[in-house]
């Protein structure tokens, strides 16, 4: 399924720390802005090193401290960090398997250098 970027989608994207969380505040209108700067830097998953190939849908941008816990960290740089849906590496490390109610508050230490390392391993693996 070809799935054409639009602002609706990138609204979709958001939506496990969006609405993951009861009474979670709205996204503040700086949010789209904010995330598009975080993916352009940083577009693999962290915990796996996917990529998406160029016009698939982008990797989610995870909050380590959810909006409804602290919404002052909503746009800060430290507070975010890329996983993926496809292989469930936001709901597993983001979220310890639930997004309403799980957050790891440790997965940037956790995953370090993680991804660049599958990453690495699987290009040399595959090159043989
Ligand atoms: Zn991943
Ligand atoms: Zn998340």
């Amino acid at each position: 399924m070809k799935v054409r970027i639009s602002l609706g989608i990138l609204l979709v994207l958001c939506v496990g720390c969006r609405t993951g969380h009861l009474g979670a505040p709205q996204m503040s209108a700086s949010w789209s802005a904010t995330r598009s700067v975080h993916i352009e830097e940083h577009p693999e998953c962290a915990a796996c090193g996917y990529l998406p190939k160029p016009g698939k849908r982008n990797n989610d941008v995870h909050h380590v401290i959810p909006r409804h816990v602290n919404i002052d960290l909503e746009l800060s740089a430290n507070n975010l960090i890329t996983l993926c849906r496809k292989y469930d590496c936001h709901l597993r490390f983001g979220h310890f398997g639930n997004y309403r109610t799980g957050y790891n508050t440790n997965v940037v230490e956790i995953l370090q250098d993680v991804g660049a390392r599958m990453k690495a391993a699987e290009a040399e693996f595959w090159s043989q």
